[in-house]
């Protein structure tokens, strides 16, 4: 048995752990060209993180997924109105309906959740990863969308990271050397690159990023997977 980390396209993740809690990352599911589902295909959630509001990031399906799931919502404290207004119940809003912010660290259903920084725009809030660290402690770093800084190294430290996920798309993002630098401040074991492809003014392929990680960072596995595939840690 392992957990399954199941990329949904741009940065969607559904991440089914070996004991069957389930997390979703950035759920953009209706209007995301690459995801290969529907959101009703959702039937069961524990966490919903959200990097984000924008569009690619908060989607519009979290009110839906949250409600019909009961999962815990993870956003930020300026994110909680609009969430509300949606009919999404403080009851399922991170710490009675407050929210979190980076730095700090939740535990639900056996699952630890760091919130971290990441250097990107948005419109409430601030821009965040997240490091989840599974139940028996494999460890996954969200960077968010975010360009490179070097505090990646000190997650690294702090973490013994698995798997990381980073954007490789350039324009919103890192680009394919940044992404790849970044992994050797990260220090993953695997990483699955992520928002590129999904929209014509990105990155459309993983070729230069999976070249370069291979000069910069060689002890980390690339696994460039498509839309609807999962890797196993
Ligand atoms: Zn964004």
């Amino acid at each position: 048995m392992a957990h399954s980390v199941r990329w949904l396209g741009h940065s969607a993740f559904h991440i089914t752990t070996e004991k069957g809690v389930v997390i979703l990352i950035d759920p953009y599911i209706t209007g995301n060209p690459s995801c290969p589902i529907k959101k009703e295909d959702i039937k069961q959630a524990n966490l919903v993180l959200i990097t984000h509001d924008h569009f690619d990031h908060l989607g519009t399906d979290v009110p839906d997924l949250v409600k019909a799931t009961g999962a815990t919502l993870i956003i930020q404290p300026e994110l909680v109105e609009t969430l509300r207004k949606a009919g999404v119940s403080s009851d399922n809003i991170i710490h009675y309906g407050m929210g979190m912010n980076i730095g700090a660290q939740a535990e639900i259903a056996g699952i630890k959740v760091i919130m971290t920084q990441a250097f990107h725009s948005c419109t409430a809030g601030s821009p965040a990863g997240y490091i989840i660290i599974l139940e028996d402690g494999k460890t996954i770093y969200h960077t968010g969308d975010t360009g490179i800084f070097d505090s990646m190294r000190l997650f690294g430290e702090i973490y013994n990271i698995d798997l990381a996920l980073v954007p490789i798309g350039s324009v919103f993002t890192m680009n394919p050397l940044q992404a790849a630098i970044s992994l050797s401040l990260i220090k993953p074991k695997v990483t699955i690159p992520i928002h590129y492809q999904t929209f014509p003014v990105l990155t459309q392929d993983a070729g230069e990023f999976i070249d370069l990680s291979s000069k910069k960072a060689p002890e980390v596995k690339v696994e460039a997977i498509k839309p609807g595939q999962e890797v196993q840690i």
